[in-house]
């Protein structure tokens, strides 16, 4: 299944959503790596920049692989294997892991967006190994992105894929397109929240958020 959510593509040639599976050595997404590049070249000769200058000659070149890299989440087979267990101890209070950090690209304005996000769920049937609540925020994240949508796919991964009883994201980042540019406003938080099921519930939240402010106690 391709994952087309933050691109709009305007070709038929390949895109980083084609993956990795070609015959080709390094596969396709090192085919990409030039035609990124030469698109990426051209922009900087419109900014006048001298391209003789060594600090720059291999900048595109670097640049198409760091995008390649910060934009995994929308290749083809990056989708996140998430093995639930079945709740056999009948689990059914909340289970959070908070404070993981993130990356991601503004996809208004192509600078970082980064924080921590906090993830929690109720169990219904299934449970989900710990480790694996990172990958699926990672996931969502390695894309150009909205803060708002990172939080609410967060949110729909936990609700479509568990079947808990409730799921809550709350994602807290700085943007530098607000920090480097307009407004300035350094270390300016956002804070989005997503909520599923039983969060809705005020207690349910209540129990959330006493979670998220106790202070780490090691
Ligand atoms: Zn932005």
């Amino acid at each position: 299944m391709r994952k087309r959510q933050g691109v709009a593509p305007t070709t038929t040639a390949p895109t980083i959503a084609d993956g990795d599976r070609t015959g080709t050595p390094g596969g396709r997404q090192e085919l990409l790596v030039p035609r990124i590049a030469a698109h990426l070249a051209e922009v900087l000769r419109l900014l006048d920049l001298d391209m003789r200058d060594p600090n720059l000659a291999s900048t595109p070149e670097r640049v198409a692989r760091l995008y390649l890299e910060m934009f995994r989440g929308l290749r083809e087979g990056a989708e996140p294997d998430v093995t639930t267990f079945p709740n056999d101890e009948g689990y059914s209070s909340m289970v959070m892991e908070r404070d993981i950090p993130f990356y991601s690209m503004c996809a208004h304005h192509f600078v970082p967006f980064f924080g921590h996000a906090h993830m929690a769920y109720i169990p219904g049937p299934r449970i989900v190994g710990l480790s694996k609540l990172p990958r699926i925020l990672e996931f969502y994240a390695k894309r150009p992105q909205l803060q708002e949508r990172l939080t609410e796919q967060v949110a729909d991964y936990l609700w479509k894929n568990l079947s808990p009883l409730g799921a809550m994201v709350v994602v807290e980042a700085r943007h530098l397109c607000v920090e480097m540019r307009g407004v300035k406003k350094p270390g300016a938080l956002t804070v989005t929240s997503a909520l599923r099921g039983c969060f809705e519930e005020r207690e349910v939240r209540a129990e959330f958020l006493a979670y998220l402010n106790r202070s780490r106690s090691w």
